[in-house]
């Protein structure tokens, strides 16, 4: 195992800000990760999985414990047949969907704009445009806070929009105060090293993987036309309210209610709600994670004062803030 010390987090996250992390181990084995559990509880420091780090703000303080980053084996796609396939835990999601489309499977082909790995997904419950990867993963593999192997079902993943058992696990182990709200630390947790899924041949459906390309292309234009790409971001940063609580479709997105209060292109430091997307805050030049937090809760205040409305926050915290 290669442990590497006082890594800049900002060169692993989308957002591109983020201090050192104390202690860093890229796994390449079970093994790997193992032994970085067993490091991080020998020197009595917390452990965080960390995947593409797309949906990960990390202090400007960094974290003063041990990331752990699944590496290359880790990133895998098997054929299992009859429309059964198995990817390992740092597979990038879009690859993963790439690589269903040319096999004619449907079911996660619209989730190809993701940029998260497949665990980060799973952790997650990550999806858009009407999948998400708990409709068709059938069983994940994970190696516990003890470094031992095993599966959970579908059901066992008590999976909900953006919320997977992963997410429960990760704060009931975690040897720190319970997180603050929207602060999800991956502490001495579960780490996703694969998952399967069940699809659906776009021959049963009437539809050719041509079809499939022409679905998935669609979902990208759309992203394009509708997201700041072209600024450093980790996606959403509020999740969607309950649709009891709207009127209308577009009444469950925090955008049209951070964008009714004015708030498109409000800035702190460098950090800036987007002008494209009022739901993303991007790092619009300079910005530290300091910046990009007080931004995220002044949203939070403002929206709540206008319309009383609590918006939770979907990007994950680590760190001290
Ligand atoms: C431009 C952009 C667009 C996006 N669009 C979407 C979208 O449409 N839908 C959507 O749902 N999300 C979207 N996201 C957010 C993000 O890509 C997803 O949440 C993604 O699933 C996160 O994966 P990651 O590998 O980057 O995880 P990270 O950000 O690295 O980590 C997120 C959480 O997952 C945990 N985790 C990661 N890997 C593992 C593992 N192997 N085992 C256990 N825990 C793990 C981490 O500990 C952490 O708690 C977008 C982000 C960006 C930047």
């Amino acid at each position: 195992m290669n442990i590497l010390e006082n890594v800049p987090m900002n060169e692993h996250t989308s957002f591109k800000v983020g201090g050192p992390a104390r202690y860093f181990v890229k796994a390449e084995s079970v093994d790997d990760i193992k032994e970085a559990i067993q490091f991080a509880k020998a020197k009595a420091l917390p452990s965080f999985i960390l995947g593409k780090g797309t949906n990960l703000l990390v202090s400007d303080h960094g974290f003063n414990g041990v990331i752990v980053q699944l590496g290359k084996f880790f990133s895998n796609i098997t054929d299992l047949h009859n429309g059964k396939i198995s990817a390992k835990g740092a597979t990038p999601l879009a690859r993963l969907a790439r690589y269903t489309i040319n096999e004619g499977l449907s079911g996660i082909h619209k989730l190809a704009g993701i940029p998260g790995s497949l665990g980060g997904a799973i952790y997650m419950n990550a999806g858009a445009y009407g999948q998400d990867v708990s409709q068709t993963c059938i069983e994940v593999e994970f190696i516990d806070a003890d470094g031992n192997l095993h599966k959970r079902t579908t059901n066992e993943c008590n999976f909900s929009y953006r919320h997977s058992i992963f997410q429960e696990f990760a704060k009931c182990e975690s040897k720190v105060p319970e997180p603050a709200e929207g602060r999800q630390s991956n502490l001495l947790s579960e780490t996703i090293i694969s998952a399967t899924f069940q699809l659906t041949p776009a021959t049963e459906l009437g539809k050719t993987a041509k079809d499939l390309e022409a679905e998935m292309q669609e979902c990208m234009e759309k992203r394009r036309k509708s997201q700041p790409l072209s600024m450093p971001n980790a996606g959403s940063t509020f999740k969607r309210l309950d649709a009891g609580a709207a009127e209308t479709p577009t009444q469950i997105a925090p955008g049209y209610y951070i964008e009714q209060a004015g708030l498109k292109g409000y800035r702190i430091g460098g950090a800036e709600v987007s002008r494209v997307h009022a739901n993303f805050i991007v790092n619009a030049g300079g910005a530290t994670a300091a910046d990009i937090k007080a931004l995220s809760e002044h949203v939070q205040k403002v929206v709540a004062e206008k319309f009383g409305i609590q918006l939770h926050r979907e990007v994950i915290l680590l760190g001290e803030f």
